[in-house]
């Protein structure tokens, strides 16, 4: 009885407090002055001061220095407040980092303040005994200063006028060291620090910083359009991360548990989650996703990568690609100074990328369009440039902009000598053909077509005098994969143009949808796939649906022939993201995965929770997964996703050689998680 007196007294003392503190803190917030206070000796610098005495003398020196910076004084204002509402003769105390000291005279120094942001500096003025302790802290080092605010003495010769940053110093009073910053570092902002010292690199590179506060916004930009904008509202939803082995095309992270023999997996993406959330009731997903594949580091790849990834119930591939347009429309508008892409994006079918531009991700920006012209060449000819019987060639045409045939010639035979250039002389298909269109030769340069196939190929092609005309010929078969040759030396060829001056940078965004991906593709032996026994893997992944009714019957007869409703999201030659509308009936996932891919019994159960979760009565629903580094990578025009991630793994073997992750498993460790070496 009394203890519950007792404490109900206590809960009611409580309630009585944090009434009054909330009234404090509104009163507070209403009449809070926004000018700069004087401030009455701080309570933290007499502190030092009572410490200093007060110290045991046992402690060792490092504790003694730290225990002084254990109650540092608080800033009276952040840098823009204080620029803001700076008064003369007022005592601050602000936080930073100290800057370059330049001794004026024996009783005269200045030295600079740099905010914590790293945005702002003021000038700190030494005078007398404050020189001394200005001189005995490290260029760097977090420091706390207390000085007298007064207006910089203009000098005769500052005729134009200070912003409201530059108009105030700080005559120091004192002065106190949070950190060392070792003085044998040498740190500028263009100091290259390897990949160990990620936070020196992050702390010179004010863009780099930059990067990352882009990020943010464009992740907050992503929210506000997903939350605030579509309808119904996308809500944010975290899948877990200690997820199941499922072959779902990429090799996976296994973390083993202490349970002899069981592990997780890691996802390579939430994308059985998300499905199973639109048989739950939840018609609209999305999430900043965490992923990880265990891959071969391709080109600027990350084992571990984040997804803007959304999931919509009810819903086709129009729906999806019409909301992730609107996200991308919001975020130039909202980010960029390039105009915001209008109306809905192109779209171009998988087969007509690869025909036009040889890659299923093209930069459709600078032409160079490829054309069919094995039906007029010369036999002669084509044997010239492959060995193949029969072959289909290829060709593009790359524009001199006014340089002369000898430019060209030197452009392209310095490339094909190059390391760039070294895999497609090496082509078994054959290297290419080259010709470089000139007004004062006979046929113009084009004699080994002959008369007839020189002229068609010059309607075809439309060459100026310097421009280059290559061939290239490839095995008369379908498209596969994700480029052909002629379309990598496209690619290829241009940035070498590019990066010698040869043409100009090509500028804008040019957003694009590829479609119609074939619904399967041959087995890869670098890629995992599915696993199933047919040679065929999905070429998105397995739960992405027949396109039309003419697809679903094609499952039966001709599975390698249906065409996918997949789409690929593609800017100037990066794929951003893909999705596609998924198989939302048990029966034809389960088929797709029994049938077509064969995959074992066992490996299709492993699928059982999402066959079931289908059987439920799932409605129909389609998704897409933007690449978010890569997103904010393209934004910033940045060439590599690592300049837009706080710590990025290594291009090799995905180390993180800051951590030194990943690190040899203990005896110890391995004991705990029942595993044994194999010899
Ligand atoms: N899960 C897919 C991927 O990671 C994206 C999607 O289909 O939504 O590529």
């Amino acid at each position: 009885m009394l203890l519950q007196t007792v404490s109900a007294r206590a809960v009611r003392l409580r309630s009585i407090y944090v009434e009054l503190s909330h009234f404090a803190q509104r009163h507070a917030a209403w009449s809070a002055p926004r000018r700069l206070a004087p401030i009455a000796a701080p309570r933290q610098f007499r502190s030092q001061a009572y410490l200093r005495e007060r110290a045991t003398p046992e402690l060792p020196a490092f504790l003694k220095t730290y225990k002084e910076a254990v109650e540092f004084p608080p800033a009276t204002y952040d840098f823009e407040t204080f620029f803001a509402n700076a008064e003369p003769n007022t005592q601050v105390v602000l936080h930073g980092y100290l800057g370059s000291l330049s001794a004026i005279s024996k009783s005269l120094s200045f030295a600079t303040l740099v905010d914590p942001t790293m945005e702002h500096r003021i000038q700190l003025v030494a005078l007398k005994n404050a020189i001394e302790k200005l001189k005995a802290v490290n260029k760097h080092s977090p420091v706390a200063v207390r000085g007298t605010v007064q207006r910089k003495k203009s000098k005769a010769s500052d005729s134009v006028p200070k912003s409201s940053k530059d108009i105030w110093e700080l005559v120091l009073e004192d002065i106190h060291v949070l950190n060392d910053f070792p003085k044998e570092i040498v740190m500028k902002p263009e100091t290259v620090f390897p990949p160990e010292q990620r936070y020196l690199q992050l702390r010179s590179d004010a863009e780099l910083r930059e990067a990352l506060m882009f990020r943010a916004k464009v992740h907050n930009v992503c929210k506000v359009e997903l939350e605030g904008h579509c309808r119904p509202a996308f809500v944010e939803i975290e899948t877990p991360l200690l997820f199941k082995s499922t072959p779902e095309g990429a090799r996976e992270f296994l973390v083993p548990t202490r349970r002899p023999g069981l592990a997780y997996a890691l996802p390579q993406s939430p994308q059985q989650y998300k499905q199973i959330l639109m048989a739950s009731g939840l018609p609209r997903y999305y999430q900043f996703a965490r992923c990880f594949r265990d891959e071969d580091l391709r080109a600027d790849r990350q084992p571990e990568f984040t997804q803007l990834d959304l999931e919509m119930s009810f819903a086709t591939g129009d729906d999806v690609m019409r909301t992730v347009e609107g996200i991308i429309r919001r975020l130039w508008s909202s980010l960029m100074k390039d105009p915001a892409p209008e109306g809905p994006f192109r779209r171009l079918s998988y087969h007509d990328a690869m025909a036009r531009y040889g890659s299923d991700k093209p930069d459709t920006r600078y032409g160079m369009e490829i054309i069919r012209l094995d039906h007029l060449l010369p036999v002669d000819l084509v044997n010239k440039i492959s060995p193949l019987h029969d072959p289909i060639v290829e060709a593009f045409k790359l524009e001199a902009n006014d340089n002369d045939p000898t430019e060209t010639s030197k452009l392209i035979s310095q490339f094909l000598d190059s390391p760039a250039g070294a895999p497609f002389n090496a082509n078994p298909d054959g290297a290419p053909g080259v010709f470089v269109y000139n007004g004062k030769a006979p046929l113009c340069g084009l004699q080994p077509f002959g008369f007839e196939a020189a002229e068609q190929a010059e309607e075809l092609l439309d060459p100026d005098h310097g421009d280059l005309i290559i061939l290239q010929a490839r095995p008369r078969a379908p498209f596969t994969a994700g480029s052909t040759p002629i379309g990598d030396l496209r690619r290829a060829l241009h940035a070498s143009a590019v990066s010698t001056g040869f043409k100009p940078a090509p500028t804008g965004f040019d957003f694009l949808w590829v479609v119609d991906f074939p619904l399967f593709s041959p087995s890869s032996d670098s890629e995992p796939g599915q696993g199933g026994a047919a040679g065929i893997t999905s070429t998105h992944h397995p739960f992405t649906a027949p396109k039309t009714p003419m697809d679903v019957d094609l499952l039966l007869t001709n599975p390698t022939q249906a065409v996918a409703d997949h789409y690929d999201l593609v800017v100037n030659g990066v794929e951003l993201g893909g999705g596609s509308r998924r198989i939302h009936d048990a029966a034809v996932q389960e088929f797709i995965l029994r049938d077509i891919l064969q995959m074992r019994p066992e490996r299709l159960e492993d699928f059982s929770h999402l066959l079931d979760a289908l059987r439920a009565g799932c409605p129909p629903h389609a998704g897409l997964a933007l690449g978010f580094d890569r997103l904010v990578a393209v934004m910033l025009g940045k060439e590599s996703v690592r300049d837009v991630i706080a710590f990025p793994k290594t291009g090799k073997g995905g180390d993180d050689a800051m951590v030194r992750a990943p690190s040899p498993m203990t005896e110890e460790a391995l004991e705990t998680y029942h595993l044994r070496l194999r010899e």
